[in-house]
């Protein structure tokens, strides 16, 4: 079994509904267990067209299927749910992201992990926090090191 996290996101339609049914079916999805979800909060939208406001949650679950067999059923989820992709980043009824799959990191064409922007992303860092504060802790330790890393660097190359 690997623990995976779930980014749920829904500005369309009844959204509380929606993201409550995805958590619903993320339950009864085969070879998962849900082990955790976080509360869900409403966040203002970031990129794509003006639009409603979005609510968010997180689902961590421990799973035996493939980070591909996962993505496939959550697109599945989203279909059932009666999410239409028209315009990108546009609103949507349900949006499913695998935010993390244990410790794997995926760089393909169809599937990146850990999911891309997170950290920049309060409406995932915020439900994240709730349900795995010590993942949150690590991207915030990442970044200071980075930012000590470029501080740094910037100091020697302007010392010549
Ligand atoms: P979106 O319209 O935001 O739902 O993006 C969906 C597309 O993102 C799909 O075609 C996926 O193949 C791709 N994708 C890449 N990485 C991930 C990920 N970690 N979780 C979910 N979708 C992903």
């Amino acid at each position: 079994m690997v623990t995976s996290y779930i980014g749920l996101g829904s500005n369309l339609g009844d959204r509380e509904k929606n993201i409550n049914s995805a958590i619903e079916r993320l339950k009864h999805l085969k070879d998962t267990r849900v082990s955790g979800v976080s509360s869900i909060i409403e966040t203002k939208p970031v990129g794509g067209p003006p639009q409603e406001k979005f609510l968010n949650a997180v689902v961590k679950i421990q799973t035996k299927l493939s980070p591909k067999q996962l993505l496939r059923e959550l697109q599945d989820i989203e279909l059932q749910l009666g999410r239409i992709r028209s315009v990108k980043n546009g609103p949507r009824t349900i949006d499913l992201d695998i935010l993390f799959y244990g410790n794997k990191r995926i760089k393909e064409k169809d599937l990146i992990i850990p999911h891309p922007r997170i950290k920049e992303r309060d409406f995932v860092l915020i439900p994240l926090g709730e349900i795995a504060p010590q993942i949150v802790k690590r991207l915030s330790n990442e970044d200071n090191k980075k930012d000590k890393y470029s501080k740094a660097v910037n100091k020697k190359s302007k010392a010549g």
